[in-house]
């Protein structure tokens, strides 16, 4: 009875984690769809805080997923081509980052010699290593976190290799090192309340680890630090191999790679038909595609597909599997009786290994796993589309999230550099001789950036416009900083200093800005004493701006 009613918590945990996983996948797509639009600097940080939060959300979720596979006895290891430097810097740099955020130092060695492409599961290496890193960073609050890959031999066709993270944090105690593995397990936790987990990492690392026939091995010293290391054999064909100069090498490689992205394609005659019973997901998939020009149809259900294609030939059909009624397959199979023969792509959050295969014995040509990114899409369309429905490849300039980002720094970059030269580009000067131009007014102080105020608006138009805008709500805006200050709504204090920070931020008010982060960490802290000591200062240099503007 134990054993069944573990299977149903198992099967649970799976199905739940599935349904779960759909809407994720929604707030994702439509949150990439804002940051892919031209927002002021105020509206990226909320999206790009919503997709960090989706993702987290994403990662729980997906470790749930992953947990229950593994108890189930159905997670399958790869063995697969990989790109060691590949690997390595996708999960060192995304810690570096986190470690100089928490103000801890990074250290990296790899060894010379390993090879540049290896066999195995990368994706489920790189989960074991960003577990590892992840809770060195979590778990140390000053020092340092360290990352070493090391050679330990060679034959002909493998390499055993030592991974290794160290850290100075909390270490742990000896007779907690003994249940590292169990799931749901957190030690210490009283002293530590404020480090979030869910006990779930280390034990799809032990399982894993298991599966690639490894272990993992600990030693800690409570109080002053521990190390976690495992053994891996891989498999490697050829001879290229990582030099003393790798980690620059593949950042060079990374670099081609990014802006031969930029290059997408149109297609305006191609016609697509995406059917999911989520308008949400059409939505989203639809607004990905804008750029391609592709004619693009929707269906809310397998029956609406199929009524669909009965009236119109499409060149390409994207199909959700899971969908009340008549599901993907389904659908798929009544429209190849009909003699329809369009290619059919499924999309499906069904995420579970050899799910590829099965459908491609379906009928499939292939398969995207949702959450679904605009370029894996364009990808997709671009490999399955009939060549001569294809008009252009490489021209529009649509850049993804990333490449929205650089040009925000580029831009940035080159006004400062224009400015500190001496040399202030011409909407500057002009902007001085219009004397009734807000930046006019403003263009001699010292606490305005304008540089990072004409970056931030786009140009000196949208700049304008915003510092009026700014200008005009700083009555209403900072009567409710006051308001909820006093009636003790903490909560919407903060999310109001908060504002008050981005957008004094986007208008280059940078001092102003800084003052109202401290109020918002304050807030966020309940630091009623900072606040009743600063409140006050902020809201007059805020309303100060009313005249100077
Ligand atoms: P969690 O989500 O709680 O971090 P893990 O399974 O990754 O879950 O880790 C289980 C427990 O092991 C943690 O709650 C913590 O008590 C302990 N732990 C893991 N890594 C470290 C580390 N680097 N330093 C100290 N304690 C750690």
């Amino acid at each position: 009875e134990a054993d069944e009613a573990n299977k149903a918590k198992s099967k649970f945990l799976a199905s739940m984690s599935h349904e779960i996983r759909t809407p994720i996948n929604a707030i994702l797509g439509m949150d990439e769809l804002i940051l892919r639009d031209e927002i002021n600097s105020s509206v990226r940080e909320y999206a790009t805080d919503i997709r960090q939060a989706s993702n987290a959300l994403l990662d729980i979720v997906n470790d749930i997923l992953d947990l229950s596979k593994i108890e189930a006895g159905k997670m399958e290891i790869l063995d697969e081509p990989y790109n060691t430097a590949e690997l390595i810097t996708s999960v060192t740099t995304m810690h570096k980052v986190k470690a100089m955020k928490a103000g801890l130092d990074f250290n990296m060695e790899v060894s010379k010699g390993i090879p540049a492409v290896m066999y195995g599961d990368e994706q489920r290496i790189r989960q074991i290593l960003v577990n590892l890193l992840s809770n060195a960073v979590k778990y140390t609050e000053k020092g340092s976190v360290s990352f070493a890959v090391e050679l330990l031999s060679k034959t002909d066709n493998t390499v055993r290799l030592k991974f290794k993270v160290s850290d100075t944090g909390i270490g742990i105690k000896p007779k907690d090192t003994e249940n590292l593995g169990e799931a749901y397990r957190r030690f210490d936790e009283k002293a530590h309340k404020d480090i979030q987990g869910t006990g779930l990492g280390l034990s799809i690392t032990t399982e894993l680890l298991e599966l690639m026939d490894s272990k993992l091995y600990v030693e800690s010293v409570y109080g002053s630090g521990s190390t976690f290391s495992f053994d891996l054999v891989q498999r490697f064909e050829g001879t290229e191999i990582l030099g003393a100069n790798w980690e620059k090498d593949h950042k060079e490689k990374l670099k081609v790679d990014s802006e031969e992205y930029s290059s997408m394609f149109t297609a305006h005659k191609a016609k697509l038909l995406i059917v999911d019973d989520n308008d949400m997901n059409l939505l989203v998939a639809s607004g990905l595609l804008k750029p391609t020009l592709i004619q693009i149809d929707t269906a809310l259900s397998g029956e609406e597909c199929l009524e669909k294609v009965r009236d119109k030939r499409y060149d390409l059909i994207l199909l959700d599997h899971m969908m009340p009624e008549m599901d993907g397959i389904e659908t798929l199979q009544k429209m190849r009786e009909m003699g329809i023969n369009t290619t059919a792509i499924v999309l499906t959050a069904n995420a579970t290994p050899g799910i590829r295969s099965m459908y491609i014995e379906k009928g499939f040509a292939d398969y995207i796993s949702k959450p679904v990114t605009g370029k894996t899409l364009e990808e997709t369309l671009l490999k399955y589309l009939p060549k001569k429905l294809i008009d252009k490849e490489g021209t529009v300039a649509v850049p993804d999230n990333r490449k929205a980002e650089n040009t925000a720094e580029s831009k940035a970059a080159n006004t400062a550099d224009e400015a500190s030269a001496g040399t202030n580009n011409n909407d500057l000067k002009e902007a001085g001789t219009m004397s009734d131009s807000i930046i006019a007014k403003i263009k001699d102080r010292e606490d305005v950036n304008i540089a990072d105020g004409l970056s931030f608006c786009g140009n000196e138009a949208g700049y304008e416009m915003a510092l009026e805008i700014y200008r005009d709500g700083i009555d209403k805006k900072s009567a409710e900083i006051e308001k909820f200050y006093n009636e003790g709504n903490i909560k919407n204090f903060t999310v109001k200093a908060h504002a008050l920070k981005s957008s004094s931020k986007t208008v280059g008010l940078n001092v102003l800005s800084e003052k109202a982060r401290l109020l918002e960490e304050a807030g966020k802290n309940e630091d009623k004493a900072y606040i009743d000591e600063h409140l006050q200062e902020v809201l007059d240099l805020y309303r100060s701006y009313k005249e100077v503007l």
